[in-house]
């Protein structure tokens, strides 16, 4: 326990930063986390900031239950700022810094939040979106986290009591675009993140001698909660990257002992003429998620480096359901078992359960899956069944071991360097532009991002014009980069079955889509 003494309003609360609190070390001046520059932020820097930005956002006018909006470049700022909306009792609401301007306006106007905390490049936008109260947080490599919203903090009193909160209160919204191509807010409790975070860190075996190297996006639950929540209920390090680069990574992974990725991670370190067993001997744990990992990425990696990669299974609407073990064998091709807690089951059309070994659909149930999506009754209701279970749209199949196994999806989803892109929402912009007629969107095999977006467009009367770059360049205007295809090819039409359903499978199958 630390050596602050929890206050009573803490003790009898689920408010997750008090239960972070109430395990921080008990010498508060231990490093929580260290920037690639070499700045480090201890865990009393943790309890004195979380309680200034707790105490500015109070000052705007928030109260319990108001949504922040976030939309800024990683830093340890951002993390501060997520833990204050928790111990403020606000819902924190994170974007990617590289969303465009009318998928923010979508979210803005979805979540209508009390309050939006920018990059300070982002300040125009939001102005234009007609945000009236909007603050700015720079990220680490613009001047150490300044910006208005922290210039405000620093006149504010370290003081704050945490809030008291229900474990059913919402801690955070996540947006993740559907299969209807309209982003749904994932709404996630302070029990989720409370329940599985625990979990995790009991199942990787968490202690505060652990150094995480974090390397992954903090707009994300990956990097967001399981990174960082990992760390922070084991009194644990992080060295803070504001991004992956294999060069960095492996120039610094002597001093960690766990780093976390998505598989592209893993692909890249792999090409890195010096990553070897000498790099790695510190690490005790090479975890893999957000997409799957090819066995022969897992094998390679095991050959260069002496390493397992421990592979689990997760979504934003879960965090993570399932993990290889740290003990015990950890099974290419598959994501383990599901973690203390949590139920799975593979389901047929009908609902019914499979036989053991036989695909269907994965579905789980558990306290860290969230009540729904925010403001959507009927996506909400769609999305579970009658016994309370969630639908996740992934294939899976059970085998004899108790190891799940996650193949394919039955969901239309491409996942690109470990960030998801739901077709739909591509082919809605692509049809809004002049002179096409329709236009289909597929996940292709891709050597480093493991899928790529690729799009196939049929012209309509008039579109003879039309080009590869003018589609993309006019893509770029409305869509984060991620999302924007990396080939456009044109087609006579799209093939369709005979309900009139375009045929992805078909145009997957196509050799020539697929050249990277
Ligand atoms: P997100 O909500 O962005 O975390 O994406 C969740 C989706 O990523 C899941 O529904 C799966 O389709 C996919 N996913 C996550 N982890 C894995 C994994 N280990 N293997 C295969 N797919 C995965």
């Amino acid at each position: 326990m630390s050596n602050r003494s929890l206050t009573k309003d803490e003790v009898g609360s689920n408010n997750l930063y008090a239960l972070f609190r109430g395990r921080f070390p008990s010498d508060l001046s231990q490093v929580f986390l260290e920037t690639g520059q070499g700045r480090a932020y201890t865990y009393e820097d943790i309890e004195q900031e979380t309680a200034r930005y707790a105490a500015v956002l109070a000052g705007l006018g928030l109260a319990k239950g108001d949504r922040v909006l976030v939309q800024v470049e990683k830093s340890p700022q951002a993390v501060f700022l997520s833990l204050a909306c928790f111990r403020a009792g606000l819902i924190y609401l994170p974007l990617n810094p590289a969303y465009r301007k009318n998928e923010v306006q979508y979210v803005l106007s979805d979540a209508e939040p009390s309050a939006v905390i920018c990059g300070p490049e982002l300040l125009g936008m939001m102005k234009e979106l007609g945000v009236e109260r909007v603050e700015t947080l720079a990220g680490e490599t613009d001047g150490d986290g300044g910006g208005s919203f922290v210039e405000q903090s620093r006149r504010s009193q370290p003081g704050f009591s945490t809030v008291p909160c229900e474990g059913k209160d919402l801690a955070a919204i996540l947006y993740t675009s559907g299969t209807t191509g309209r982003p749904k807010g994932a709404m996630i409790s302070h029990r989720n993140l409370a329940a599985n975070g625990l979990a995790l860190q009991d199942c990787w075996r968490w202690t505060p001698q652990d150094v995480l190297l974090h390397t992954l996006p903090i707009y994300h639950v990956h990097g967001l909660f399981v990174a960082c929540h990992c760390a922070l209920l084991s009194g644990a390090k992080m060295i803070f990257l504001s991004k992956f680069d294999a060069q960095t990574v492996v120039s610094l992974l002597h001093r960690a002992t766990i780093f976390m990725g998505v598989p592209t991670y893993y692909a890249r370190l792999l090409d890195e003429p010096g990553f070897g067993k000498d790099v790695c001997s510190n690490i005790r744990l090479f975890i893999s998620g957000s997409a799957p990992l090819l066995a022969q990425t897992f094998s390679a990696f095991q050959e260069r480096t002496g390493h397992a990669i421990l592979e689990r299974y997760g979504m934003t609407e879960t965090g993570i359901n399932a993990s290889n073990p740290v003990e015990g064998p950890r099974i290419a091709g598959t994501v383990g078992k599901p973690l203390p807690g949590v139920l799975v089951r593979i389901v047929d059309d009908a609902g019914q359960t499979v036989p053991l070994g036989e695909v269907g659909e994965i579905q789980v149930k558990g306290d860290h899956v969230v009540a729904g999506y925010w403001r959507k009754p009927s996506e909400t209701a769609e999305a579970f069944t009658a016994d309370g279970y969630l639908k996740t749209g992934d294939l899976g199949k059970l085998g004899p071991n108790g190891y799940f196994s996650v193949g394919g999806r039955a969901k239309d989803l491409v996942i690109t360097g470990g960030l998801n892109v739901y077709p739909k929402e591509i082919e809605a912009a692509m049809d809004q532009l002049d002179g096409i007629a329709e236009s289909a969107v597929i996940g292709v095999p891709h050597p480093d991002f493991g899928e790529a977006v690729v799009a196939l467009v049929v012209r309509a009367e008039g579109g003879k014009g039309l080009t590869e770059a003018g589609i993309l360049a006019n893509l770029k205007e409305v869509l984060a980069n991620y999302k924007v295809p990396k080939r456009v090819f044109f087609l006579n039409e799209l093939p369709r079955n005979v309900m009139g359903k375009v045929q992805k499978n078909i145009l997957r199958a196509q050799p020539e889509y697929a050249h990277f």
